[in-house]
This record gives C-alpha cells, structure tokens and sequence, in this order.
C-alpha cells in the first residue's frame, strides 16, 4: 500500500471545510499508520477512529484536523495535550509548536506514544502519566489547551492553568453525546463557542467523569 498516496487522498477527499491550508499539509505529512497496529495499516487513512488498546481509540482524521484548526495556532503557542492516547494528534501538535506537553492517564498508551513519536524523530514533545484533568500546573500556563475525551463540564483547573489570551478546545457534554467548544479568554473573560456535536471516550479523574 501506497501510504503517500492514501494520505494525500484522505486530505483532499475526507477533511471537507477544513480551510486552514497548514493543517492540510500537515496532515498530509504525518504518518497516521505509524500510531497504529500494523494490522490496521490499510485502514489507517479512512475517516474513523481505530482502536488502540485498553478500550481506547485514535480519533477520526476530521476530527483531528478540526481540533487543530479550531486551536488557530501562529507557531509559537506552548501547548497542552490531555489525552495522548496513540500520540498520533500530538504529532501533529508538535509539527506547530516547539512546546508540547502531554498528559495520558494509561501508562501502557504513553509510553507507546513516546517511543513512536520518538523513533519519528519529534523532540519537542514531553508526556506524563496522570489526571489530566487537572492539567500539569509545573508547566502552566498554556497558550493552548487541547482535550481529547469528553468532560461533563469545563475543568476549572485547566482554565486556571490557561494563559491570559489563552484558548482550551474541548468535547463537553453527556457520557455518550457532546458538544466541541472554544473557550477563549478575551480580557479574562471567558468567551465560549460550540463548534459542532460529537462523541468522544470519556475524559476520566478528578474533574471529568467518575471511574
Ligand atoms: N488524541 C489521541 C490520538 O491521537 O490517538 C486520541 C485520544 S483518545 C480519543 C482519549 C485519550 O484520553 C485516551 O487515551 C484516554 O486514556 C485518555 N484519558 C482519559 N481520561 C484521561 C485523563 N483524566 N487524563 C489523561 N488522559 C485521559
């Protein structure tokens, strides 16, 4: 298989309203099937989720791309990740910052993904095992922040760790339906905006669901 060839088709058949030109071509770049079993190669460029171990899954590329855009990064953002999982959407942080910081609370997924991102030469990338819904306050504040499982309701200390014009993109909903919003610190008020409706696994600790 044509692992070129299927991502530059799935960046111009599968990500429709993505209009942010360096997220199609970082997309383009980065090797989604390197982030999954090989097994699944062949079915790394199409638009859903895979699995990839301890009940958890590797977003859909739209979703990724959207997320990404949706975060309107310039390039010099520092940002924080929660929710590495296979380290796929990280890569594609680390392709627009020199900063980014992780947080996967299954020890199993971080380290697979530091070993991936590691061997595909990303060194601006640090992960960490743990609650991430508490952020990582060490680290803080971030320009960015991104989560990639749902909340029940946005966690307070994630907004507290953002910076002062800062922005978190995040699902935040029910356990099996939600809504992806921004939201966006605007003279330290917090503005926020739905971009559309999803369902994403859920963000577990101390300030999502409950185990
Ligand atoms: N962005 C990932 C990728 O590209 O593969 C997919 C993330 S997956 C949809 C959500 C991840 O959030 C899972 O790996 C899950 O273990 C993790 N997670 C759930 N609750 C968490 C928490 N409180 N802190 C950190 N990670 C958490």
């Amino acid at each position: 298989m044509d692992f070129l060839v299927a991502r530059q088709r799935m960046v111009s058949t599968q990500l429709p309203g993505i209009r942010d030109q360096r997220v199609l071509e970082v997309m383009g770049r980065v090797p989604r099937h390197r982030f999954v079993d090989p097994a699944l190669w062949p079915q790394a460029y199409s638009d859903y989720p895979l699995p990839i171990g301890n009940g958890q899954t590797i977003s859909q590329p739209y979703m990724v791309a959207l997320m990404t855009e949706s975060l309107r990064l310039n390039g010099g953002e520092k940002i924080l990740e929660i929710g590495t999982g296979s380290g796929y959407q990280t890569a594609i942080l680390a392709e627009f910052s020199s900063r980014v910081f992780s947080v996967e609370r299954e020890p199993v997924l971080a380290q697979r993904a530091r070993e991936i991102l590691s061997k595909l030469g990303y060194e601006n990338v640090a992960i960490r095992v743990g609650d991430g819904s508490k952020g990582w306050s060490q680290f803080s504040p971030f320009d960015r922040i991104l989560v990639t499982a749902s909340a029940p309701s946005m966690p307070h200390s994630l907004i507290e760790q953002l910076s002062d014009d800062g922005l978190i993109v995040i699902p935040v909903g029910e356990w099996d339906h939600q809504v992806l919003k921004v939201l966006e610190m605007r003279e330290r008020k917090a503005i926020v905006d739905d971009i559309c409706s999803c369902t994403f696994v859920p963000l577990i600790g101390e300030e999502g669901w409950q185990d």
